[in-house]
This record gives C-alpha cells, sequence and structure tokens, in this order.
C-alpha cells in the first residue's frame, strides 16, 4: 500500500477520534458542569463583596447612631432651659442652636432612611443570590458525575480507536507521522489535502514547480500557506 493510501487511511480512521474529542467538548454533559462550576465560583465572588458592602453598612449605622447620640446630647440643655432664661441667658442663642439641631436631625433622618433602603437592596441582592447558590450546589455532584460518566464513555471509544491509529501508523514513515501529529496538535484538519489543478484544494494556493515536481513522484508536500499535506492522485 503506498504512503498516501496509509496516510489516508490514518486520517480517516483519526477522523473518528476527532469527532469523539468534539462530542465531548459540546456535550451538553459538559457545558451544563463548566457553567454551574463557573457560576458557582463567580457567585461565591459576588457573596464576599456583599458581605463586604454589609459591613461598610453596619459601620455607617454606627456613625449615625453616634450622631444622634451627639444630638440627644445636645439637647439636655434645654431641660433647664426656663431657669437658664430666667437666670439671664440670652434666647436668641438657644432659639438659633435649636434650629441647629433641627436642621442635623432632618439630614440624620434622610442618612438613616438612605441607609435602609440600600441595607434592604443588599438583603435582597444576597437572598435571592443565596437561593440560586443553594440550588447550584444541590445540582453540581449530580452534573458532575454526569460529565464524568459520559467523559469515560467518550474517552474508552477513543482509546479503542488511538490503538487502531497505532496499528496503522506502524507502517507510516516516522517523520511523517511527527509532523502529523504535530499539525494535528494545532487543531488542523483534515491533514492531507488533495491537489486540484496545481492548488491545495483546502485553501487554493498554487504548488511551488518544485512542489509540483515532488508531486508526480508520488510523495507529498507542504501546502505553504496552510501547511496542511498535499498529495496528487
Ligand atoms: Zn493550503
Amino acid at each position: 500500500m503506498s504512503q498516501i493510501t496509509q496516510l489516508l487511511n490514518y486520517q480517516k480512521k483519526d477522523s473518528e477520534l476527532l469527532a469523539l474529542e468534539e462530542e465531548l467538548a459540546n456535550s451538553d454533559e459538559r457545558k451544563k458542569y463548566l457553567q454551574t462550576q463557573n457560576f458557582l465560583k463567580k457567585a461565591s465572588e459576588k457573596l464576599d463583596q456583599l458581605e463586604g458592602k454589609s459591613q461598610e453598612l453596619a459601620s455607617l449605622f454606627e456613625r449615625l447612631t453616634g450622631k444622634y447620640e451627639e444630638i440627644a446630647e445636645t439637647l439636655k440643655d434645654y431641660e433647664h432651659i426656663d431657669e437658664l432664661v430666667a437666670g439671664g441667658a440670652d434666647i436668641s442663642f438657644y432659639q438659633r442652636s435649636a434650629q441647629q439641631l433641627t436642621d442635623s436631625l432632618k439630614s440624620l433622618k434622610g442618612e438613616v432612611n438612605n441607609l435602609i433602603s440600600v441595607a434592604k437592596e443588599t438583603q435582597d441582592e444576597y437572598l435571592a443570590l443565596k437561593k440560586k447558590v443553594l440550588a447550584a450546589q444541590k445540582q453540581y455532584p449530580d452534573l458532575k458525575n454526569a460529565y464524568q460518566e459520559y467523559k469515560k464513555t467518550r474517552q474508552e471509544a477513543a482509546a479503542k480507536v488511538s490503538a487502531e491509529l497505532e496499528n496503522i501508523a506502524k507502517d507510516i514513515d516516522e517523520g511523517v507521522l511527527k509532523k502529523y501529529k504535530a499539525k494535528r496538535a494545532e487543531r488542523i484538519f483534515p491533514i492531507l489535502c488533495e491537489i486540484k489543478s496545481d492548488r491545495c484544494s483546502k485553501c487554493g494556493m498554487e504548488l511551488s514547480l518544485a512542489d509540483k515536481e515532488t508531486v508526480s513522484e508520488g510523495r507529498v508536500v507542504e501546502c505553504e500557506n496552510c501547511h496542511r499535506f498535499l498529495y496528487k492522485v
């Protein structure tokens, strides 16, 4: 059997292996498993973020409580205001101070309302995410199993094809096979293509004069453009 026929046989068998690899790579089992894995990874980062935010909100709450206590402390001055005024204190000072306290309380109320709404949003976000995470965590072991089971069947099938490939490879020149495998690793396929009208049938590149001579001797050349093996029937 000629070298070209052997290589073509090898490539035909190799396409079965490629199909198995693609089946696994494009399988629903793999997609669902990876999607869930990815979701859980991102969700864990997001939960950390929300935890950080909730800590920020707690310290903001503390700051606002401090402000409230300051105002409450100042208000104590007003408990004895009648005595102070009777004793000759300047009432207009207390009027201005009362106005400032009212303004501070209004602004504090606004800040507290803001805090409540942000805290509520954060909590809602957290609860919704937590619910999704729990559902995903529950599904994850089954998805992982299903993927591994499927992977095993594809790998077993691939091992059979690989053994047949090795058998065919015995009759192929080692150097040629090595080059073939390198191209295969670069995801070039098919690797061996027919020459049509002195051109690569895959990319259309015309053969050099030297290559035309080589193929006329029944040997294989490499396309200068797409680097596939080219042969003439
Ligand atoms: Zn080409």
